[in-house]
């Protein structure tokens, strides 16, 4: 089934490592949040009927947004698009905005997910990172959301952090499974392009990344979490049983999906269309009744090649009768003469019809997936 996601492009300040779309100043929040419910309006008929089973808010920071654009957001989504029964509702926060009041608001906006922005539980990584909050609101708002009545609650952890050594992440995933939450999502620290943090690394304020830590601490995460029954289901995702993400996993399915939202993407068959990176612009363009955006069709080879990305990701990995069904003869033999020698070296397992990257090689998932491409 389909997925909606709203990406709310406002952000209290800047995380160093962040190059996502958003603006630290929410002067126009108002007029952005109209934009986006135009947009849903515009694309009412993007999904051609089908039923949509997940709404993601997601940015920037959606839980800068007040109760009464939650709520607008969520009624809109609803009355513009057909829902299955019991839809996942995530909101992407971050610990400082979570007040017990305005987690009180969230579930009754309908919220029925909690993605929270925690990244560490120690005040001078949260410094480096530039974070907007410190550990004890990270621990106090988990309890809250509990309080409030909210169960589905996954948190992101950050690791491969300078001056964070095993001894430290352990203690780190550790804090993370007390407190009990379902499901954990945790990413490497990397440098990306015009991000503060590449500054600071090209000045030589900061030492690069140290690529084998990250690998040794991403052993140890999925190491604890196994031990403590979390399912490896995706390279950064881990979930108790029942705990998945749906909206994710449909990105991760080949299902369509729509972006509504400066930067936003959508998949839709043979389309994936991406809206302009730029608050202005976009707001600009749909208050004509327009959609700022840009669109490519994928050629056979752009989604095979995706779908092996995307699918090596994940726990069940690729499906050889899928790729069968769907693509062209050829692409079959390559990949089953391109994955011989990766299969000899333990990169990939076979079984049941379905390659799969083992726990162990995970790390390198994108460069294995990478290196079956189809050119
Ligand atoms: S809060 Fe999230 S979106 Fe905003 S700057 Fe930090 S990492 Fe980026």
């Amino acid at each position: 089934m389909a997925g909606l996601y709203l990406h709310i492009p406002f952000c209290r300040q800047a995380c160093v490592y962040c190059d996502f779309h958003f603006s630290t100043s929410l002067k126009y929040r108002e007029p952005m949040v109209n934009a986006i419910l135009r947009e849903m309006e515009l694309q009412k008929d993007f999904f051609k009927g089908e039923t949509l089973q997940s709404l993601y808010f997601g940015g920037g920071t959606p839980s800068v947004l007040e109760h009464e654009e939650i709520v607008a957001l969520v009624q809109k989504a609803f009355k513009t698009f057909r829902w299955a029964e019991n839809p996942e509702i995530t909101l992407e926060a971050n610990p400082d905005d979570l007040s017990q009041e305005k987690l009180t608001q969230l579930k009754a906006a309908g919220i029925n997910r909690l993605s929270i922005g925690v990244q560490s539980f120690r005040d001078s990584d949260l410094q480096f990172m530039n974070r907007s909050h410190n550990a004890e609101q990270s621990i106090s708002c988990l309890q809250n959301a509990r309080q409030a009545g909210f169960n589905n609650i996954t948190l992101d952890l950050i690791y491969g952090l300078p001056n964070m050594d095993d001894e430290a992440w352990k203690d780190q995933v550790r804090q993370a499974l007390n407190l009990g939450v379902p499901h954990i999502s945790s990413y490497a620290l990397t440098v990306e392009p015009r991000t503060a943090l590449h500054h600071k690394i090209e000045k030589g304020e900061h030492r690069p990344l140290d690529e084998e830590q990250a690998a040794r601490q991403f052993k140890i995460l999925w190491e604890m979490l196994d031990k403590a029954g979390f399912e490896h289901y995706e390279v950064s995702n881990f979930a108790r049983p029942g705990f998945r993400a749906r909206h994710n996993s449909s990105y991760w399915q080949g299902r369509p999906y729509l972006g509504v939202g400066p930067s936003a993407h959508s998949f839709r068959a043979m389309h994936r269309y991406w809206n302009v990176s730029n608050n202005a612009l976009y707001r600009k363009a749909i208050e004509k009744g327009e959609l700022a955006q840009e669109y490519e069709e994928l050629s056979e080879k752009d989604r095979f090649n995706e779908y092996l990305m995307t699918a090596l990701r994940t726990r069940e990995g690729l499906d050889l009768l899928e790729i069968e069904k769907t693509f062209a003869p050829e692409y079959s033999y390559y990949l089953m003469k391109e994955v011989e020698p990766v299969l000899g070296k333990g990169q990939l397992h076979l079984q049941n019809r379905r390659l799969f990257i083992p726990q162990e090689w995970r790390f390198h998932s994108d460069g294995i997936a990478a290196s079956l491409f189809y050119i």
